[in-house]
């Protein structure tokens, strides 16, 4: 597909449930080294709750569609990833009201406005080895290919991988593995992890 269509966003968000809930062990594995061992329990469960509710709608915009899947992980998943994840689909779909179908621009605009409240919500900056640690890289990619959907997904999607490995040497200072401190060097974030898995949903989506 070279433009993302409501149907297309649906079934991104169904590949994500399906990544996520394939690789949950490994999410709470990595939650379980720096953290309280949940994070793909989190993940799973709040995807699950978004695809039942995908199940019983039909959304007539990319926004609704959007907030609502936001909606539904900041009410499902009571860890920091719930209203973190769900503030960044609600924001993504508030930018884009009105908009039937993302070209590569509007999908670089529009997870620029989801970075932007995960930012406003969690108060991280990069390099604190969070979730934003594998946003920002993938989102550089996006603003350098503007010109073509698969191109820049694709981009994006390998960026968010480099951005995941490298908060293994990280420091952690926000969130729950801010508690061990140098402990937490040489382990990779959870967070950065399943936003590897969102953006790979993405580009195995745009790309069948
Ligand atoms: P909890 O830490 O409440 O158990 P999860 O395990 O589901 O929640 O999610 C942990 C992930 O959330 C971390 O790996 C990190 O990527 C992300 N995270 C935590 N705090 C922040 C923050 N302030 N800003 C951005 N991401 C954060
Ligand atoms: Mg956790
Ligand atoms: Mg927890």
């Amino acid at each position: 597909v070279s433009q993302l269509g409501v149907a297309d966003l649906e079934a991104w968000v169904r590949r994500c449930a399906e990544l996520v809930g394939a690789r949950a062990e490994e999410l709470t594995a990595l939650d379980a080294a720096i953290g309280d061992a949940d994070h793909g329990a989190n993940m799973r469960r709040g995807l699950t709750a978004v695809v039942e509710v995908l199940d019983t709608g039909t959304f007539s915009s990319a926004d609704a569609l959007l907030k609502r899947v936001g909606m539904t992980l900041v009410s499902k998943v009571g860890g920091a990833s719930g209203p973190l994840y769900g503030t960044f689909f609600m924001r993504m779909g508030a930018s884009q009201q009105d908009v039937q179908s993302l070209d590569a621009c509007r999908l670089a605009e529009a997870v620029e406005a989801g970075v932007a409240g995960i930012v406003a919500r969690g108060r991280a900056a990069a390099g604190e080895k969070t979730m934003l640690d594998a946003w920002y890289p993938a989102l550089e990619a996006l603003r350098e290919h503007p010109e073509d959907l698969g191109t820049a997904v694709c981009a994006a999607a390998q960026a968010a991988e480099r951005g995941r490995d490298a908060t293994e040497s990280m420091v952690a200072t926000k969130g729950r593995a801010s508690y061990l401190a140098e402990r937490s060097v040489g382990h990779i974030d959870p967070g950065a992890a399943s936003t590897a898995l969102i953006l790979q949903a993405l580009a195995e989506t745009v790309a069948t």
